[in-house]
């Protein structure tokens, strides 16, 4: 990933500071101004939207997380003849960002702040810039009438493991709505795309016994031991890098495994006890996670009898982290069709990051994935966007309202 450019190297832009030339640029400012680090309370900002989204006549409902700290809003304009619940269209998108704690930035994070042909601020990529260019269009929506019902749906916790949305979804399919699709406006750089890759992450806890380091044998080495399962871990992705299955759409076109944490042992001079790791495995759709952890797991069991003659007290445990499915909505279905005539292109591609998107499109709503600004940009210091990002996706809801309003 590109280090950011830092501000303070570049010349003096004379057009530094102009607002630019968008629809969305108040609400980009205003939903950028609130500071929705998933750890903080989102309510400010939904209740900002829900009073504007309720001026215009939407329907909203609030979904909470178990401290009422946080919220989901889930709203709807009915269509012109009153439909609230069936065929409608689903703007998407995560209202928290990920922190900018000991991130070296160059202007006030959370003041989307134009500087020439960019616009910076935490979340002008990921992703309230989809969402406020959405939140623009709905008076022109509703002046030209809806054939079909526009529902908004803003989450918490997407950051932190896709948390909130799974009550948002719940609570819709509960209601009976029942849309068309969803259109998640992640950063693709307004790419279409109709499929990411489901990730599940582990901790793996292996307990060994402490001896002097000059009596080996009277020890178990937990840190060897661990090692050895990443080793497994490792090859198994060499195995997926070199032998597939393989579908190229995707950025990195095969199954990919990766250890990212490992800690262990205190001292040279001693035999370890404990170590521990986190792993991901990142899997094409069609890859069972499951399965390939149940292999890891039976690698690992073939330590433990010799563990035992040592120590009885020794064990390998693993633990779930997380666990996000994938989704593929086919190319040629109608959400994804829309979505090509939105952007005016007849391409679509597969991501490797995980959204909310399999989530949607798990509970049968078809989903696809398009929004400005590029993930290599996302959670860094000093991110940005482009000013053609944002016109572009101006351009797309412009398309969009054109095939959802009536003529
Ligand atoms: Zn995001």
């Amino acid at each position: 990933m590109n280090a950011p450019t830092p501000l303070t190297a570049m010349r003096p832009d004379p057009a530094a500071g102009a607002a630019p030339d968008l629809l969305a640029w108040e609400f980009i400012r205003t939903l950028v101004a609130f500071d929705t680090t998933s750890r903080e309370s989102n309510l400010a900002l939904i209740d900002w939207v829900r009073e504007h989204l309720e001026s215009h006549g939407a329907e909203c409902t609030l979904t909470f997380d178990d401290e009422k700290r946080k919220a989901n809003l889930f709203a709807t304009l009915p269509a012109r003849d009153g439909n609230r619940t069936t065929g409608g269209i689903v703007l998407s998108g995560h209202t928290d960002v990920v922190p900018v704690d000991g991130q070296p930035w160059d202007t006030n994070p959370f003041e989307a702040t134009p500087i020439g042909d960019k616009v910076y601020g935490r979340g002008v990529t990921d992703m309230k810039s989809f969402t406020a260019t959405g939140l623009a269009f709905v008076p022109e929506l509703l002046r030209r009438g809806l054939a079909r019902p526009v529902h908004f749906a803003l989450s918490y916790d997407e950051e932190i493991g896709c948390i909130g949305v799974r009550r948002l979804i719940d609570d819709i399919g509960r209601r009976g709505v029942r849309p068309l699709g969803c259109i998640v406006g992640e950063p693709t750089g307004m790419e279409l795309v109709v499929a990411h890759k489901g990730k599940k992450g582990w901790r793996c806890r292996v307990r060994g016994h402490e001896a002097h380091s000059s009596l080996t044998p009277l020890g178990v080495n937990a840190v060897q031991i661990a090692c050895e399962i990443v080793t497994y871990l490792t090859n198994m992705a060499r195995a997926f890098r070199d032998h597939g299955p393989r579908d190229d759409a995707y950025d990195v076109p095969y199954t990919t495994v990766h250890t990212g944490v490992i800690r262990g042992g205190t001292a040279l001079n001693i035999v370890p006890r404990d170590c521990q790791f986190d792993f991901e495995i990142r899997h094409l759709p069609f890859d069972d996670p499951d399965e390939l952890f149940a292999e890891v797991r039976a690698y690992a069991q073939r330590f433990l009898p010799e563990m035992h003659e040592v120590a009885t007290g020794a064990f390998i445990e693993f633990d779930l982290l997380s666990s996000l499915p994938g989704f593929d909505t086919h190319g040629e279905s109608d959400i994804a069709q829309l979505g090509q005539a939105c952007n005016g292109t007849h391409d679509h591609r597969k991501v490797s990051f995980g959204a909310e998107a399999s989530l949607f499109h798990n509970a049968t709503i078809p989903t696809i994935i398009c929004g400005p600004g590029h993930i290599a940009q996302a959670h860094q210091p000093n991110e940005w966007v482009t000013v053609d990002q944002l016109a572009r996706c101006e351009a797309f809801m412009r398309r969009l309202a054109d095939r959802v309003c009536l003529a």
